[in-house]
């Protein structure tokens, strides 16, 4: 068997001292679509609500002792994850209800937690963020409602947008290993994102013919457990541009893509659209 340096390291195998052994944690992409879905009482919400009420004591799945979230809407140079004890609440957006901004979501950083994880993804390095960033609302609008005691420690972790889709990916693939100790992986963007196509009227059964395509493309990509193939969404040329004129609400997908195992099976919810031209298809794996 082939040794390396990282093989001899001491303590438990994954070297976390900061968090315990676990039964496997599921991992979570959601579709979060307007800012303004955390707090309007809808379907999407409240699917985000009874997913969260699936952890812990009579739920399906192991209470998580961390969160880590990976959100569209933190793109840096480089990896960051965030490493304060208490992160701040981010309103990243304008134009929208005082209500909205009133919002807060006090749940507690876990500074040396993150030290750790950062560690242990060997490329590329992972800085630690204790000053700049916190929560903002690609992880609190879906965290709150699913977990509204806000008592689970969250970490965030950002994405380098002029990386390529591989290397996300990637980064996935090294957080896996986090499942087996207690970290629910959370992956908030939206499978299509195309806000200046938006019909804010729209019902969410309706949706461009170009946003179907690329839904139905990643479901069954998805659901057949072709995962690799996620990294290739811009084959599909005019109907990838479309679809993601940027493509940041995507790259969260393939993060939690990633940190999927073998024995892992898929269930979509909220499979729906808002205004014709954002997917909230979400997924969980477990
Ligand atoms: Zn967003």
């Amino acid at each position: 068997m082939m040794s390396t340096a990282s093989d001899a390291a001491p303590a438990s195998a994954a070297g976390f001292t900061t968090l315990k052994k676990s039964p496997r944690m599921p991992v979570v992409f959601l579709g979060h679509g307007s800012p303004m879905n955390a707090i309007e009482d809808n379907a999407w919400r409240r699917s985000w609500q009874s997913l969260g009420q699936s952890f812990g004591t009579g739920g399906s799945h192991p209470q998580p002792q961390l969160i880590l979230c990976v959100s569209a809407h933190w793109l840096t140079r480089g990896w960051h994850l965030t490493a304060m004890t208490q992160p701040r609440t981010i309103h990243d957006f304008g134009g929208f209800p005082q209500a909205l901004f009133d919002q807060q979501y006090p749940a507690p950083g876990a500074p040396a937690a993150a030290g750790e994880i950062a560690k242990s993804v060997s490329s590329p390095p992972i800085g630690l963020d204790d000053r700049e960033w916190g929560l903002d609302h690609g992880a609190w609008a879906v965290l709150k409602p699913m977990f509204p005691a806000a008592a689970i420690p969250v970490l965030q972790l950002s994405m380098d947008y002029s990386r390529p889709p591989a290397e996300h990916f990637a980064v996935g693939q090294q957080l896996a290993k986090l499942r087996d100790y207690g970290v629910l992986i959370v992956g908030s963007g939206n499978i299509v994102h195309n806000l200046r196509a938006m019909q804010w009227g729209a019902g969410p059964d309706k949706a461009y013919d170009w946003a179907k395509e690329f839904d139905d493309k990643v479901a069954s990509q998805i659901a057949s457990g072709n995962l690799g193939e996620l990294q290739k969404f811009q084959s599909m040329g005019q109907t990838a541009t479309l679809a993601h004129p940027t493509h940041e609400h995507y790259l969260p997908l393939l993060y939690t893509a990633g940190a999927v195992g073998p024995g892992d099976k898929p269930r979509f919810f909220n499979t729906d659209f808002q205004g014709a031209s954002i997917a909230m298809r979400s997924v969980i794996w477990s």
